[in-house]
């Protein structure tokens, strides 16, 4: 029998939000064809997401506790790892928004060093108090990857394309907007402190029934806008077109975006 052979280097990472460093290894072809393949129906972002946990799960080599990771570390971790693997680069396609542009709306291929395009913004707040009255006070962190399950149990979105009006189309996905808001809110929150008593042992339907559905909608904002203002990962794409010159500028705070 043969033995396993592996002879890939182990690298040092800094996650940008918790700023611990682990011991990894890139990813084997075994390894990138299964992101890739996930990566194929991004609809599905939960498999995608679990897909990556495993294949995290497996190269990391020093000890940690992967279901305790933030979902920001997550991502910038699979970044650095693909980017390793394909020797520091990263693949990505822009399309030209002039219209009298020979390559109006052609994708051109772009390739990029990982850090020269993504970005860590606010890394250094990765906690916020957010006072919501006399009595209620609310702490926030960056979700974990407990959120990433949540997105894989979720039951499909309950439009029919075929067969259900714009208008409740309209209504249904205003829900579900909202809903998923909220939940990503309660997954974020870390204590709760009312009249002087602090709580951190609660489960999110709690949260959502005790707590957050009896807000009103500018509380729920005011807690969205401070959720907004921690530590995020971000796109930055500068970019010349190839055929008319025109300057390409993008900012993307949707990790998806980018990682098809
Ligand atoms: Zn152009």
């Amino acid at each position: 029998m043969l033995p396993n052979y592996d002879s890939r280097p182990i690298q040092e990472i800094k996650l940008p939000v918790s700023k611990d460093i682990l011991k990894v290894k890139p990813y084997t072809v075994a390894q990138e064809q299964i992101v890739l393949e996930s990566m194929v129906d991004l609809s599905n972002k939960s498999e995608f997401l679990i897909n990556i946990k495993r294949i995290l799960e497996a190269n990391i080599t020093s000890e940690y506790n992967i279901d305790d990771m933030f979902l920001i570390d997550l991502i910038y971790l699979n970044l650095k790892l693909r980017s390793i693997s394909k020797s520091e680069m990263i693949e990505y396609q822009i399309q030209c928004d002039n219209n009298e542009c020979e390559q109006f709306n052609k994708p051109q291929k772009c390739v990029d060093e990982v850090e020269d395009i993504i970005f860590v913004k606010n890394s250094e707040k990765c906690k916020k108090i957010v006072k919501i009255d006399d009595k209620l006070t609310i702490e926030l962190q960056p979700v974990k990857l407990d959120f990433v399950d949540y997105l894989a149990s979720k039951t499909d979105s309950k439009i029919d394309i075929d067969n259900d009006s714009d208008e409740r189309i309209d209504k249904i996905l205003i829900k579900e907007t909202l809903e998923l808001a909220l939940v990503n809110i309660a997954y974020s929150i870390k204590k709760v402190i009312f009249e002087g008593k602090v709580f951190n042992e609660f489960t999110i339907e709690e949260l959502l029934e005790k707590i957050l559905s009896q807000l009103t909608e500018a509380q729920i904002q005011d807690l969205q806008k401070e959720k907004n203002d921690m530590a995020n990962l971000y796109l930055k794409i500068r970019k010349k077109c190839e055929s008319c010159g025109k300057i390409f500028e993008r900012v993307e705070d949707d990790f998806f975006v980018f990682l098809t």
